[in-house]
């Protein structure tokens, strides 16, 4: 169990006037890089619409009794924080969430801090909060994995025989992990039509998003080691909201036998702020029953599942706007704690900064399918939008955008909004 996280405490104000609707209430307090017109790039916290500025509460010396440096927070990447490990930045967010408390004067009283230290998120620019290291994309959604079975296998035998036992997953491409609001350019590769004997070369015409949350960690432990379901948590950072865009098209020609390869590693984009585990940790929930029984290094204790509603929109160039999946993290059949025992069970190592993401997560009926290669059900049941128009895949000129929320009766922790807009092929 976790011990009680002060800043979770849902009893808590903040001196900042926060709208209700807000993702960004002082019991989130997510981590972000951003910049504005007068400051480089720097570590921020969100908190209601504004961005408080890390690097100038260290110079004002609010930051005194915690061992972060300059360094940690002018700096155009979150790692070197998050090199402080699990406790100092529990540490770190229960002591922003203390000068944000409506009952402590300390940074409220003093007016000139404050125009120093926030800064309104319409008038910053966000970034990559990350230098990714490796990047592996599992497959952990029971749904998806059968929808997707079903559709081009066999719907008696739609999982394949590890699926159950195996936390699936492939290597990804870590370098073309793109932050929210960079646009993503329409891939071209090799499509083999069903009746041509050879392949075609052109623009993938099944561009496709993947609803998917990801997970960053602190550093592990050194090959040959590993980390298991119990220890998982104090290696995890926090997530954000992921889109693993697929080709479908290039996808189903080239898979066999290694697995997705220039269907994916074209583009995969990523939401701004960094959550914390910790911040999500009252909204955690049980999992399914896993069966048949898994392996003892998978078996885990407690709830680890979490309780976080995800939507997809698409949005077209005019501006019609539909809302075509609304999905929960909670569906997920591995969870993060089994998935980074199952990564580290052979002595592979993590390293800080990396990114784990869950795979496409589909709710168990029609209205929670988290690609459109589902929702379409293989393009024969199009998406009718408000202006018209209908979608089976994405076109160019669609933005595609995800929101996630963990909300209870007293709090909403949410991610900020994930939208890329999809350019035409150069
Ligand atoms: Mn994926």
């Amino acid at each position: 169990m976790v011990k009680k996280i002060k800043a979770n405490d849902p009893s808590l104000k903040s001196w900042l006037e926060i709208s209700k609707e807000s993702d960004f209430p002082i019991q989130n307090l997510p981590f972000g890089i951003y910049s504005t017109k007068n400051k480089t790039k720097r570590v921020g916290v969100a908190i209601g619409d504004q961005i408080l500025d890390l690097y100038q509460l260290l110079k004002l010396g609010y930051l005194d009794s915690l061992s972060f440096c300059e360094h940690c927070f002018s700096n155009e990447y979150l790692n070197r924080m998050m090199g402080h490990g699990k406790i100092e930045i529990r540490d770190l967010r229960n002591r922003i969430s203390e000068l944000l408390n409506a009952e402590n004067p300390e940074l409220f009283q003093n007016k000139e801090a404050i125009a120093k230290v926030l800064d309104l998120q319409i008038e910053s620019e966000m970034y990559l909060p990350v230098k990714i290291g490796d990047y592996t994309d599992f497959y952990s959604s029971e749904q998806h994995a059968f929808n997707v079975g079903s559709m081009f296998r066999d719907p008696n035998n739609a999982l394949l025989p590890n699926w159950k036992h195996i936390p699936v997953a492939y290597h990804g491409r870590s370098s073309s992990i793109i932050p929210s609001g960079q646009d993503v350019i329409r891939p071209k590769g090799q499509q083999k039509l069903d009746d041509n004997e050879n392949p075609i070369f052109g623009a993938s015409k099944l561009l496709d998003f993947e609803l998917e949350m990801g997970f960053i960690t602190f550093q592990g432990k050194p090959l040959g080691n590993t980390i298991s379901t119990q220890e998982a948590d104090e290696f995890i950072f926090g997530m954000c909201l992921f889109n693993d865009w697929s080709a479908r098209d290039i996808q189903k020609w080239e898979y066999i036998p290694l697995g997705p390869f220039l269907a994916k590693n074209f583009a995969s984009s990523m939401s701004c702020w960094i959550v914390t585990l910790d911040a999500l940790e009252p909204f955690r929930t049980a999992g399914p029953i896993q069966k048949p029984k898994i392996l003892p290094y998978l078996e885990y204790s407690g709830n680890k599942h979490l309780d976080i509603e995800l939507t997809v929109a698409i949005q077209t160039e005019n501006g019609a706007k539909k809302v075509v999946t609304n999905s929960n993290y909670k569906y997920m059949y591995w969870n993060m704690n089994q998935q980074l025992a199952h990564h580290t069970v052979n002595g592979c190592n993590v390293n800080c900064g990396d990114m784990l993401a869950s795979g496409t997560i589909s709710g168990p009926e029609e209205g929670s399918f988290g690609s459109m290669l589902e929702i379409s059900w293989k393009g024969t049941k199009p998406v009718k939008m408000p202006d018209g128009s209908e979608r089976r895949f994405i076109q160019d000129g669609d933005s595609v955008i995800f929101n996630g929320r963990a909300k209870n009766k007293d709090i909403n922790i949410g991610f900020g909004e994930l939208i890329s807009k999809v350019l035409p092929p150069k």
